[in-house]
């Protein structure tokens, strides 16, 4: 047994010298850092707390059947992520046509919202009170728009009251967990940045091109046997020629005020601190201030405890029936049925499933410790298996097997104030010249695989600057990517 973590200069300890890079995490962010300082040839360390790589971008296997924790598609503006993901995977990628719902008020809508089913798909005169509510909206504003803080502030002044309450306020109540007018506007900016009512209307009505609007994409990438590849490829990789160590969760991270000096890994074949020159962190950004010895003056802690995450638990429940939907995902907004999103692997690729079988992923918006998150597994897939029933996709006598996965962190929680919150923790760990922040949880961004593969990238340019003499100021990666594409 390896003797608790204490100060750095206290223990004789495991040394790796100081042109190792050490890389927390083994997301994608934190193996796209690996990969590029490896073929770089230089050398680098990196620690995953779980068993394998991947992240919130793996991939479950189970007797034949594949699915990810939540369907990922591949899919960026940024030519370099693009050329990057199509050389490590080459002709394992597939081309995804995307075709998605809603399913509200027992109906089906096309997602994204189109506005003819939107507006007119909930009888008139919600569509009147729907068009009447925008155009208040908009006139008020000619007498001066506030500023919004909240979603609920953001959405309606730029869809209405009523297109709020129908399409928006129940899912994202479902997805965060916590009242809208508490989750951040600054957040619903970035996601559908560029969309409005009128806006969709013209997209609906006069053939406007959507093409320069991520959230209307309808094409992707997608590995064959599940997104999880994309980790293993840069796991691979990087193992040609360095070290990537699973179930390596880092405990305390030591430094000396200016530099980072060395981590603490608990697993059982380090006795002492890991030392590097560099290091890269992908790890939730309030947990690695959490693990710095010495602590950081209380004003960080209290900063740091501020920031929270929405977990997730995906159930999924396997059929002997060949095709149960035609769609990618299916969005469910309904507060009765207890998860939001639905997605059919094989859909994706017929790879995810043994012939003439398929599978069907819920995903649980939850947070650990709630009542979902603490449920029995044979519960949580007992209430899956009757409300995709209820819904008409599957009988439960076709149902032959069941997986229930939780995942920790799977969303940065976008409270009002998280901003501040996070440049309290971001001024104080850039004392630290050789600590590299990023990826999603890293910098507490919503960000998608494209961006955290960007900002692996970018962590890597940093550290191979600086080896060159030319210092670069550490931090956030990927900043050149502003929109996502995800949920
Ligand atoms: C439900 C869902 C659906 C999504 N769909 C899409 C999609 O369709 N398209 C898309 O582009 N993106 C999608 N995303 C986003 C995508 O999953 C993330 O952008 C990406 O996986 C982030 O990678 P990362 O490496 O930054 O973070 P993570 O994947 O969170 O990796 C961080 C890693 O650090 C490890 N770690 C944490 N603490 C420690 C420690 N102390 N020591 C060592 N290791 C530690 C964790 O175990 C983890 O492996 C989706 C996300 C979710 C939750």
């Amino acid at each position: 047994m390896r003797s608790s973590p204490s100060s750095d200069n206290a223990m004789p300890g495991h040394f790796v010298d100081g042109n190792t890079t050490i890389i927390i995490g083994g997301g994608l962010t934190g193996l796209t850092a690996g990969c590029v300082l490896s073929r770089a040839g230089r050398r680098v360390r990196l620690f995953e707390r779980d068993a394998e790589v991947g992240g919130l971008s793996k991939t479950v296997v189970r007797n034949g059947f594949r699915f990810d924790l939540g369907g990922h598609r591949f899919f960026t503006k940024d030519a370099e992520v693009n050329a990057f993901v199509k050389e490590l995977l080459s002709d394992e990628l597939i081309e995804v046509s995307r075709s998605s719902k809603i399913y509200l008020n027992a109906k089906f809508f096309d997602y994204p919202l189109k506005p003819v089913n939107a507006l007119f798909g909930l009888g008139m005169g919600t569509t009147f009170r729907a068009i009447a509510d925008y155009g208040l909206q908009r006139a008020g504003c000619l007498f001066g728009e506030k500023e919004p803080v909240s979603l609920e502030d953001w959405v309606v002044s730029r869809f209405g009251r009523t297109m709020f309450n129908i399409y928006f306020r129940d899912y994202s109540e479902k997805v965060w967990g916590i009242d809208c007018s508490r989750i951040s506007a600054e957040w619903v900016a970035q996601r559908i940045h560029g969309l409005s009512l009128s806006k969709a209307i013209k997209n609906a009505f006069f053939r406007f091109s959507g093409s320069d609007l991520p959230t209307l994409t309808d094409r992707f990438y997608y590995p064959a046997t599940g997104i999880g590849r994309i980790a293993e490829r840069l796991q691979e990789e990087i193992e040609l020629t360095n070290e990537v160590c699973t179930r390596s969760g880092v405990e305390q991270i030591n430094h000396d005020g200016r530099t980072i000096r060395s981590v603490y890994v608990g697993n059982h074949c380090e006795s002492g601190p890991v030392r590097g020159g560099e290091f890269v962190s992908s790890m939730s950004l309030p947990r690695l201030v959490q693990l710095l010895n010495p602590a950081p003056p209380d004003e960080v802690l209290e900063a740091a405890s501020r920031l929270r995450f929405r977990d997730l638990v995906v159930v999924t429940v396997m059929v002997d029936c060949p095709r149960v939907t035609d769609q990618t995902w299916i969005y469910i907004q309904d507060k009765g049925i207890p998860f939001g999103r639905i997605h059919e692997p094989t859909n994706w690729s017929r790879k995810m499933a043994p012939e003439g079988k398929s599978l069907l992923v819920a995903e649980f918006f939850s947070t650990k410790g709630d009542p979902v998150w603490n449920d029995s597994d044979e519960n949580l897939v007992s209430t899956t298996v009757s409300h995709l029933a209820g819904l008409g996709f599957i009988r439960k006598e076709e149902v032959v097997d069941s997986c229930v996965v939780r995942a920790v962190g799977a969303y940065p929680l976008f409270e009002v104030g998280y901003e501040k919150s996070c440049a309290v923790l971001r001024d104080y760990l850039g004392r630290f010249r050789n600590l590299h922040l990023a990826g999603r949880i890293g910098l507490f961004k919503y960000y998608n695989m494209d961006h955290a593969i960007a900002s692996g990238m970018n962590a890597a340019a940093e550290i191979m600057a600086r080896a060159r003499g030319a210092e670069t100021p550490p931090g956030d990666g990927g900043e050149r990517i502003l929109v996502g594409s995800g949920l």
